[in-house]
């Protein structure tokens, strides 16, 4: 047994060298038991702490606009920092493991606080289906498994969907692209969601847009309350 578990460690080892495990943002060589993130990175990610935070930057950016229970972000988006590889391998790079390992480092976070507890689901803003058939997958619905692994909550991603239709936005006048932008998702289902407080889940939020033309549809249906939790606040 001993000398099996040797062995292990050695061919861990050596496939250390071929490809060797490097951490994702500072692409220095990481130790075994360090995953995605090395030590240094992860104690120096901008966490923002906002669900510590009553009437926080995030919450603020849906004041006037839609209702929203509560809404916090993981940490600070910095367009050049080294923390934007994150986002950049789980969109582009085809990094799946990023979004999940995110979402389960997030959800461990929040789950020392009873910030989410009212929470029943938690919702992906869904993709274009032209997008997610070319990325292969839904960056959000990854780190929504994340964080439903450490907060112990299911995931709903068929519920809240994406129309198909685009219509060229040019030639429309302000409020014609907001109706524009808010007829992008519809619900279907209303029953697995009435009644239910929603986490919704994006991996940035900026102008809060998509999450606020999420959050004004799911809002439709009868006894819904609306969350938000992203990884990146991007400061505009
Ligand atoms: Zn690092």
């Amino acid at each position: 047994m001993k000398l099996l578990t040797m062995m292990a460690e050695m061919l861990h080892d050596f496939a250390g060298l071929i490809y060797p495990n490097l951490c994702i943002t500072c692409d220095n060589p990481m130790m075994k038991q360090e995953k995605l993130l090395c030590t240094n990175c992860l104690i120096e990610l901008p966490r923002t702490y906002y669900h510590l935070v009553n009437g926080n930057p995030v919450e603020q950016i849906f004041w006037g606009r839609v209702s929203v229970e509560k809404a916090t972000a993981y940490f600070i988006f910095q367009k050049g920092s080294r923390y934007q590889k994150l986002i950049h391998q789980l969109k582009y790079k085809g990094a799946r493991e990023v979004g999940i390992e995110m979402g389960r480092m997030y959800g461990n976070e929040l789950k020392q606080t009873s910030y989410f507890d009212a929470v029943d689901l938690i919702i992906p803003v869904p993709l274009h289906p032209v997008k997610e058939q070319k990325r292969g997958y839904n960056q959000s619905l990854l780190i929504a498994e994340g964080l439903a692994q450490s907060l112990g909550k299911p995931v709903e991603f068929k519920s809240l969907y994406r129309k198909e239709f685009t219509e060229t936005q040019t030639r429309k006048g302000r409020y014609d692209r907001w109706e524009n932008v808010n007829s992008l998702f519809a619900v279907k289902n209303e029953t697995a969601l009435s009644g239910k407080h929603l986490l919704l889940v994006d991996d940035i939020v900026t102008t809060g847009a998509t999450l606020e033309a999420c959050t004004a549809v799911l809002l439709e249906v009868p006894g819904v309350k609306v969350s938000i939790a992203t990884l990146g606040y991007a400061n505009q």
